[in-house]
């Protein structure tokens, strides 16, 4: 069975144009399918031949809302989703004055084993397809009615663990027959893989990259981040560097802010030291708690901002949204998991 929507618009139309279909075939399927619909006999202006070759041959794959939970706060919304073979991944819409964002996942768990979360404690059980990611933007857009404007690769998973399922991705939600969201209102964050980093510089795509950097120094860094272990806060930062002179784009570099670990102002002083040479914009995460983990938000966020922007450096902290719903990184994931509902 072919995986009809984690198809490009392009490799569609070849594939009906080899059944003898004409080429404006494709685009009548590609609109139904970002349309939502869940099985071919809705796509009710095909023949019924084709709408039965199709269903024989090719695979729909909608996700089912195993959970939801709304923010009382804020109206933000996190959805569990159930995949096709059982397993489940987490999504987030979140309500921004400059539009409906979504917030998705990437893997079923993750590899990469930060200490500080959720989506790692388990491993990575699989990548998802093309399909099941942009499936989560279309679904939370139709379940809440909210127009999705803005897409953050910041769920479950480490995008650039996998790459090429994250490109087709961002050509399937880019196609205007599709959701048509443009790449400038897409931002992927990485651990800072630095081979794919330069290998997505060549795409020269004109989306927001964020580098999860957590630490200015290796010996902190790769406490926290085994990715560092053999790389070392240098090389990514040349990696990003070289990541703005190839793309014109200025990176944001994310710090979760974690007591005793990483917020003494001589690391707030080696971090504004290794941004400089490029434009960059530090986002300051208060670190959510993970149950399994002993890490434990820092009380030192204003004094770090205040101590970086001494130093010229443009920082934010970010704002907590659908904090009485677990709305972060792997949390209801892990949940359902431990309540053996998965
Ligand atoms: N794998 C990607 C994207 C997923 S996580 C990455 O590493 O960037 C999105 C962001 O949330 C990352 O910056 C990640 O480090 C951060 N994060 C993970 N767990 C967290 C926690 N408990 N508190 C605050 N931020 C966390």
């Amino acid at each position: 069975m072919i995986d009809i929507k984690s198809m490009t618009l392009e490799e569609l139309t070849a594939w009906l144009k080899d059944q003898g279909e004409p080429a404006f075939r494709a685009e009548q399927v590609f609109r139904w399918l970002y349309r939502g619909v869940t099985s071919f006999e809705e796509m009710t202006d095909l023949s019924k031949a084709l709408r039965q070759r199709l269903a024989e041959t090719a695979l729909l794959t909608p996700p089912q809302v195993a959970r939801k939970q709304i923010s009382r706060e804020d109206g933000t919304i996190k959805y569990l989703w159930r995949l096709s073979d059982g397993n489940c991944v987490e999504s987030v819409l979140m309500r921004y004055q400059h539009g409906n964002t979504v917030c998705i996942s990437c893997q079923v768990g993750c590899r990469m084993g930060c200490a500080f979360c959720a989506s790692t404690i388990a491993g990575k059980v699989r990548d998802l397809t093309p399909a099941e990611m942009a499936d989560q933007v279309l679904f939370t857009q139709l379940d809440s009615g909210a127009p999705i404007s803005n897409i953050v690769l910041m769920g479950i998973g480490e995008p650039l663990d996998n790459f090429d399922t994250v490109l087709r991705f961002l050509t399937l939600v880019n196609n205007p027959d599709g959701l048509n969201i443009g790449m400038r209102h897409i931002s992927l964050s990485t651990c800072g893989l630095t081979q794919k980093i330069d290998k997505l510089a060549q795409h020269g795509l004109q989306l927001t990259l964020s580098v999860s950097l957590h630490a200015p120094d290796d010996e902190t860094r790769s406490r926290i981040m085994p990715v560092n272990q053999g790389v070392g806060v240098e090389r990514l930062m040349e990696t990003c560097r070289r990541y703005f002179e190839t793309t014109g784009r200025r990176i944001s570099y994310e710090y979760a802010m974690i007591d005793g670990v990483n917020d003494a102002d001589w690391q707030a002083d080696l971090l504004a030291k290794r941004l400089r040479g490029a434009p960059a914009h530090v986002n300051l995460i208060p670190l959510n708690e993970v149950e399994e983990s002993p890490l434990k938000p820092s009380r030192r966020v204003a004094a770090f901002q205040k101590r970086l922007e001494g130093h010229g450096v443009t920082v934010t902290v970010r704002r907590r949204l659908g904090g009485d719903i677990d709305a972060s990184c792997g949390q209801l994931r892990r949940k359902a998991m431990k309540q053996g509902s998965e």
